[in-house]
């Protein structure tokens, strides 16, 4: 079959369009033998028709694995540069109860970045030492929080934050541990990164400024210094922005020694993934090879010991372990010149999944509850939200007999869908339900439009107002 001229270069015509590529399906999903797709060993049709649809479906054995797979790989690459590394799961990709728990039991810590963040980990049972906490407005409240709560670490962003973060300590008798948040200059995205002096941004000081702020904090007595950290951007493929920022943080990280002990480096989360079968992401192991190289010979070269690292990986490790799940209702056959695009609606859209609409972001679909053998339609999954824009996915092939009432699936949703998830044109926030030895288990409930009506204080107050016309 030759392409869909509407198709983008990346999309090729799938040799078969109901195939679940590993690139970017959780690991326990299958199809039965009648062709429905299953993950953690539950049909599709059976998760929807216990919790609704949408739906968001985590498979909880393949999360708990990358979470392993990604904190040995860094653990790997660090002793053998002689030093040892902190893995940190940045909670804001997707943060509940139960997410939080799985992340402590594999060995990683949590970075949070509110006071509603913070709460989750805290009734997750998460211990507060291992919780670093983020932002570049924490509130006064936020701060007393964590520091009251025993936080393990506060990132400082900005000259404000330290006397705010200081006074607080003080006034609760502790020492509080806390990072310096730099912008190195190194923005990275997918392909690119880009290094300049200094980034026009909200986030972190320069590099310039980091001595004075650091001379700042150590001469509190309220304030533990334990290093730098940095962020430099989302989706990152290469090690190359890595190695760059890296580079530069240590001959800073290098020339601060001079006036006292600094612990470690944080070198931020940002690690790429394949969210259609065209993205070629760097393995973990790979990079994380790769940036303990860098640091291994710029401390070697500026004659320092190797700091205690620290890596924040969100996206990496829950994204490709989340599957949504909607139910078609309408489908329309668009024509484009001489080509015809298939509109496909399904009962979500932006409010559960806005990164097309936020970033232009692409992700792949399937039928969910059968396969089929027709012959492969360029379809446009949009959603039912009043906005042309509402789409989930732009382009890819399924099997052209698709019909309102089947099931799809898309892949690579765990991060940053339900956790940017709102209430547009009052849709309530899908269920999220986690799925392993063939049993699903609800881990964040979903809203209905009884929620969304109990917060308004102005409902149930009026009483029904006649029509302006007779009906009759
Ligand atoms: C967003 C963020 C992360 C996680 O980013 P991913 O792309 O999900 O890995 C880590 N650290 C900080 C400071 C962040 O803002």
């Amino acid at each position: 079959m030759t392409a869909n001229p509407l198709a983008p270069p990346w999309l090729a015509v799938p040799d078969d369009a109901n195939d679940l590529p590993r690139a970017v399906w959780p690991s326990s999903s299958a199809r039965t033998d009648s062709g429905e797709l299953t993950l953690g060993g539950v049909a599709a049709s059976e998760l929807l028709a216990q919790f609704g649809s949408p739906l968001y479906v985590v498979d909880e054995a393949d999360a708990r694995g990358r979470a392993r797979t990604v904190r040995e790989a860094f653990e790997r690459a660090s002793t053998r540069i002689g030093t040892d590394v902190t893995v940190y799961y940045a909670g804001k990709a997707f943060l509940c109860a139960a997410v939080a728990e799985w992340m402590t039991d594999e060995g990683l810590s949590i970075d949070v970045c509110s006071a509603g963040e913070f709460a989750v980990a805290l009734a997750a049972g998460v211990t507060p030492a291992r919780i670093g906490y983020h932002g570049n407005n924490k509130s006064l409240a936020e701060i007393d929080s964590a520091v009251e709560n025993g936080v393990g670490a506060i990132v400082i962003d900005s000259a404000i934050e330290v006397e705010r973060v200081a006074a607080t300590a003080a006034r609760h008798g502790v020492v509080q541990s806390v990072r310096l948040r730099v912008n190195s200059g190194v923005h990275a995205h997918t392909h690119d990164f880009l290094a300049t002096a200094h980034e026009d941004q909200k986030f972190g000081v320069t590099l310039d400024d980091a001595p004075t702020l650091v001379a700042s904090i150590r001469s509190y007595p309220s304030l533990r210094f334990l290093g730098l950290h940095c962020h430099i951007g989302s989706q990152i493929f290469g090690a190359d922005g890595f190695s760059e920022s890296a580079a530069r943080l240590l001959g800073v990280h290098a020339t601060l020694l001079e006036g006292g002990d600094i612990p470690e480096l944080n070198l931020g989360g940002g690690f790429g993934i394949a969210y259609t079968t065209a993205d070629d992401p760097t393995s973990i192991d790979l990079l994380a090879d790769q940036i303990a190289d860098i640091v291994a010979a710029e401390c070697a070269r500026l004659g320092i010991a190797v700091p205690h690292l620290a890596f924040e990986p969100g996206r990496l490790i829950i994204g490709p372990s989340g599957v949504t799940l909607y139910t078609v209702g309408t489908i329309k056959p668009v024509s484009v010149g001489d080509a015809v695009r298939t509109y496909v609606s399904v009962d979500g859209g932006m409010s559960d999944n806005v990164r097309p609409a936020l970033y232009g972001a692409d992700y792949s679909v399937r039928l969910a509850n059968r396969v089929s053998a027709a012959d492969p339609a360029l379809v446009r999954v949009a959603g039912k939200h009043c906005e042309s824009g509402d789409i989930v996915v732009h382009a890819d092939y399924l099997p052209g007999d698709v019909e309102p009432g089947d099931l799809l699936a898309v892949p690579v949703t765990g991060a940053y869908c339900w956790s940017m998830s709102s209430n547009y044109n009052y849709l309530g926030r899908p269920p999220v339900v986690a799925v392993v030895d063939r049993e699903a288990r609800l881990i964040m409930r979903g809203e209905t439009v009884d929620d969304l009506l109990a917060r308004d204080p102005g409902v149930g107050r009026q009483t029904r107002k006649a029509p302006l016309v007779a009906t009759h």
